[in-house]
């Protein structure tokens, strides 16, 4: 089993029992006494901690050098850790200890590199492995500037399980912290709360047992995504994870920062030929989906080829297939908040508000209704643009309040965080019999939504959108239904949290 090791640092012995008086004591959680980030009365009770044994404790000081605070000697360091009666210390690699040897503790030995992967991996493994304070764990972490680099950790991990653990550090890295479970590490680090990390990228235990459900997590376990740049905020981690959960579905999802198409493609690649993955679907978002769209060719299906873009990916037999749920989200938004099914929309007159993404899943699913569409966006050639291929009509962003409508879809980005005071439409401009649908959900009452309950018009907002289309995509990755309330509960949830600590978000 890979234990969840919670790191604790504490200003005095009270914040450190504020502190571990919300860690769980099952058999599999671990504290790490970071004993340089501690005042002397929390160093104190940090021993009586590891006396107790209420749980397996490692005591570490981290050096300078290794990116901790403890600056004085080697010998001090261990003469620290020696009196500490943990199960196990942290020995820093290429320390010079020899003033106060080791005392066949049993010991994790560690090493850290701020900058990047280390050159060789393997060599050095092996030359710790071989270190003369004979190891039962070996530790290393690197700042991570690659998502492949994962890879590298959890091949790692694999090939010894229970002696190691290699953490990828940074936002690119959580696939290594989440995955250890999966490859048998003998542990991965998380922080006692969201504000108290110790190292880029560490995730709370609250993540990682009530978002990612750590304690679920085994070798078989499915892995899903969400590939984009910025994921940091996305909803879906928490949607799906909530349904895997709930469905007992051995899945876990996880965000993957990858930034250029090179990085993604070896990304892609590598989950293909690595089945111990069992990578099965990744959600796609800014700025990878047209470029997937080429990429996969024929094997995107046929609405994502008109739209030129992709959200979904499914790897199935060893081959991705690819998928626009963005459009069936659109149709399902205004089928269930503005009654307007396929059959209702036939006829209307329906302007779109933008040209990029979403306004291209928009005008499809739109004039796949048989509605007569209108484009107005700022950059009037791709108005124009899009107006050709999807056979209907552009004019210029200024016109927009010029031409009636029956709908008014927001498919722009005017109106999100932190933008909030913005809205497409001027003031004034809206009839109240336009329905007005803004694909924009954060926040949820955009400056639009607002304009048009002030004109008396019905309303869609985004988040139903953005439901639906994750509804949509876990269809297609198990072939069962989701439960879309819960969906709209935990979605809602998140974006609350949102708000509490970003004041300038709204509901
Ligand atoms: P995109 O491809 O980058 O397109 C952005 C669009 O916004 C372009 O048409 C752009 O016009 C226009 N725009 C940006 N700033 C503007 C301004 N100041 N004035 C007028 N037009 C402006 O982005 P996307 O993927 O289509 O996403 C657009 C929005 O949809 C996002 O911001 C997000 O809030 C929302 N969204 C919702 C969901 C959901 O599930 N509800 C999912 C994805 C996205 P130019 O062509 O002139 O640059």
């Amino acid at each position: 089993m890979t234990n969840l090791i919670c790191s604790v640092s504490a200003e005095s012995a009270g914040h450190l029992i504020g502190l571990v008086s919300s860690i769980p004591q099952t058999s599999a959680v671990w504290l790490e006494l970071r004993l340089d980030l501690m005042s002397k009365d929390a160093i104190e009770l940090a021993r009586k901690l590891a006396a107790g044994q209420s749980w397996p404790t490692i005591a570490t000081c981290r050096s300078k050098d290794q990116g901790g605070c403890f600056e004085q000697p080697a010998s001090d360091q261990l003469t620290l850790l020696n009196s500490i009666p943990s199960n196990l210390i942290d020995i820093e690699h290429g320390r010079q200890y020899e003033s106060a040897p080791i005392d066949h503790r049993h010991n994790i030995l560690s090493y850290h590199d701020f900058d990047h992967i280390p050159k060789d991996l393997s060599d050095l493994i092996e030359e710790m492995e071989k270190n003369e304070c004979c190891p039962d764990v070996v530790k290393i972490a690197w700042q991570c500037d690659d998502i492949c680099q994962n890879f590298d950790a959890l091949e790692a991990l694999a090939a010894r399980p229970g002696k190691r653990i290699m953490i990828c550090m940074g936002e690119r890295g959580l696939m290594s912290r989440i995955l250890a479970a999966k490859v048998g590490a003998f542990g991965s680090f998380c922080s006692a709360t969201e504000t108290t990390a110790v190292a880029p990228g560490q995730l709370s235990i609250r993540e990682m047992l009530e978002t990612y459900h750590w304690e679920r997590i085994t070798a078989e376990t499915k892995f899903f995504g969400v590939i984009g740049s910025p994921v940091g905020h996305s909803l879906s981690p928490a949607l799906f994870n909530a349904q895997f959960e709930q469905s007992r579905f051995d899945g876990v999802y996880i965000p993957l920062l990858i930034e250029s198409e090179d990085e993604l493609l070896r990304f892609l690649e590598g989950c293909q030929r690595k089945s111990w993955l069992h990578a099965t679907g990744f959600s796609v978002t800014i700025p990878h989906k047209e470029s997937l769209c080429r990429w996969l060719g024929d094997r995107a299906d046929d609405a994502a080829r008109r739209i030129g873009a992709v959200n979904t990916l499914h790897l199935v037999g060893g081959e991705y297939r690819g998928f626009n749920t963005d459009y069936f989200g659109i149709l399902e938004a205004l089928r269930l908040r503005a009654d307007l099914g396929p059959a209702a929309l036939r006829s209307k007159c329906v302007t779109v508000l933008g040209a990029g993404g979403v306004a291209r899943a928009a005008v499809a699913a739109l004039v796949d209704c048989k509605t007569n569409v209108t484009i107005f966006n700022r950059s009037v050639d791709r108005a124009a643009k899009l107006a050709d291929e999807f056979d209907c009509k552009a004019l210029p962003w200024e016109d927009r309040t010029k031409v009636g409508a029956d709908l008014i879809i927001n498919c722009t980005s005017v109106g999100m965080t932190p933008d909030i005071d913005s809205s497409p439409m001027p003031a004034g401009s809206l009839q109240p019999s336009t329905v007005v649908f803004d694909t924009v959900y954060r926040p949820q009452d955009t400056a639009l939504i607002q304009a048009a309950r002030v004109a008396g018009c019905q309303t869609v907002g985004g988040l139903e959108m953005f439901i639906h289309q994750a509804a949509a995509q876990y269809r297609i990755w198990t072939d069962t239904e989701p439960d879309i309330s819960m969906l709209q509960q935990v979605a809602q949830q998140a974006l609350d949290v949102d708000v509490a600590t970003n004041p300038k978000d709204r509901q």
